[in-house]
């Protein structure tokens, strides 16, 4: 069985670390560190989920993630956001925005990120009848 491949837009190198660490021998991980090297990355490689840090130098996450939304192609790819400041109102901004799942920094509960990215995946499975 092959692993699904999962996209990681991250600036911060220590957090790509992390996530890479948990990560590993589970999901194939592809790393961007700015928006605009996701947004080419992505349409360019199809990873089967993404995740996408908010703040990033330049083009921010949620500008990547409305840019991708407005191609069809990726209007149900799983987007999970990955946010430091989640704080009250910010969370509804993030579901505004079309994210899919946020989650906090810095990643203390790693089941808890393995669960939300194994949920998005079985649910693009769904969508996408692969
Ligand atoms: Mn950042």
């Amino acid at each position: 069985m092959t692993r699904k491949r999962v996209a990681l837009v991250e600036d911060n190198r220590d957090n790509r670390l992390v996530i890479r660490a948990i990560f590993d021998g589970r999901y194939d991980l592809i790393e961007y560190a700015t928006g605009v090297d996701a947004l080419l990355g992505i349409q360019r490689d199809h990873p089967d989920l993404v995740l996408l840090d908010i703040s990033l130098p330049g083009m921010d996450g949620t500008e990547v993630l409305r840019r991708l939304r407005a191609d069809p192609t990726f209007a149900g790819l799983p987007v999970i956001a990955l946010t430091a400041h989640a704080m009250r109102g910010d969370r509804e901004r993030i579901f505004a925005a079309g994210f899919d799942e946020y989650i906090p920094k810095p990643i203390v509960d790693e089941d808890r990120l393995i669960a939300a990215v194994d949920h998005w995946l079985a649910s693009s499975v769904v969508h996408h009848g692969r």
